[in-house]
C-alpha cells in the first residue's frame, strides 16, 4: 500500500483524468490525501473523500489565499476537523516567492490557523517556501501545543533546516522535485530520519521524471519512492512500507 500524502486531484488540470485517478485508487494498492487551499476547496476535498474509498481530506487556507481567511472559515475547519476522513489541517504556512499576498497578511492567517491547530485533534501540514526563518519563529511558539504532529509538505529546505525542524518533532514529505537533477537533495533525503519521511506528489504540479510536461497524478508517487530507495540504497518495497507506516502514524485516521 502506497500513500500519496498530498494531492490536488480536484484541480481543473485533472478534470479529464479525475475519474481514471479515482478508479486507479480503488484498483491499485494506493491511497491519497486531497488538500484544500481555501474554505471552498476544503469542502470539496471532504466531498471527494466522502464519495471515494482510499481518499482522505486535508483542510485549511493556503498562504497564497491568506487574505480570504475569515472567522467563518475557521469555524468550518473546526467543525470539519472531527470528520472521520479529515486527517490534517493544512496546507498552511508562508510563501515568500511572490510579493503577494503581503507577508503581514500571510503571517496573520498562519498564526490564526496555528492557534486553531492547538485546539484540534489533528496534525498540521505546512507549506514553506522561501520563508524558513519566519516559519520557524512562529512555529516554535505553537509546536509544543500541537499534539498530533507537524508535516513539512514538499520539503525543499536545507540539511541545516532539517536539524532545526527536528527539534520541533516535524515530519517531512518529499515529492517529484527529488527526481530532478540536483545532488543537494540527496543529502537532504539522507538527513531525514527514516521514521519521519513521507511521500507525496502535490499533483497536478511537480510531475516526476520521466513524465515532466504532463499533469502529475497520485500513482506517480511510486516514482518518488523509487528515487528515495535509490538514494538510500534500499529496495523500493521497504521504502513504500515504511513511508506508508509513517503516514498512518501521523495521519492517524487512515486506519484501513
Ligand atoms: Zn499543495
Amino acid at each position: 500500500m502506497i500513500i500519496d500524502s498530498h494531492a490536488h486531484v480536484n484541480d481543473s488540470a485533472l478534470d479529464e483524468l479525475r475519474s481514471q485517478i479515482l478508479q486507479d485508487t480503488m484498483d491499485m494498492p494506493m491511497k491519497f490525501c486531497e488538500v484544500g487551499f481555501d474554505c471552498d476547496s476544503s469542502l470539496r476535498a471532504v466531498d471527494l473523500a466522502e464519495n471515494n474509498s482510499g481518499v482522505y481530506a486535508i483542510i485549511g487556507t493556503h498562504p497564497q489565499e491568506a487574505e480570504k481567511l475569515t472567522d467563518e472559515h475557521l469555524e468550518t475547519y473546526r467543525r470539519l476537523s472531527t470528520h472521520p476522513k479529515v486527517v490534517a489541517l493544512g496546507e498552511i504556512g508562508l510563501d515568500y516567492h511572490y510579493p503577494d499576498p503581503p507577508r503581514e497578511s500571510q503571517l496573520v492567517a498562519f498564526e490564526r490557523q496555528l492557534q486553531l491547530a492547538t485546539t484540534l485533534d489533528l496534525p498540521v501540514v505546512l507549506h514553506v517556501r522561501e520563508s524558513y526563518k519566519d516559519t520557524l519563529d512562529l512555529l516554535s511558539q505553537y509546536a509544543s501545543d500541537i499534539k498530533r504532529g507537524i508535516l513539512l509538505h514538499c520539503y525543499s529546505g536545507s540539511v541545516e533546516s532539517v536539524k532545526l525542524f527536528d527539534k520541533l518533532g516535524c515530519y517531512y514529505a518529499l515529492g517529484g522535485a527529488i527526481t530532478f537533477k540536483n545532488a543537494k537533495k540527496e543529502e537532504v533525503i539522507k538527513a531525514i530520519s527514516p521514521d519521519r519521511l513521507l511521500l507525496e506528489t502535490d499533483c497536478p504540479y511537480m510531475t516526476p521524471v520521466p513524465f515532466r510536461g504532463t499533469p502529475n497524478m497520485p500513482k506517480y508517487v511510486s516514482l518518488v519512492a523509487q528515487k528515495v530507495a535509490e538514494v538510500l540504497g534500499e529496495d523500493v518495497e521497504s521504502v513504500i512500507e515504511r513511508t506508508s507506516a509513517n503516514t498512518k502514524r501521523l495521519f492517524y485516521k487512515i486506519v484501513d
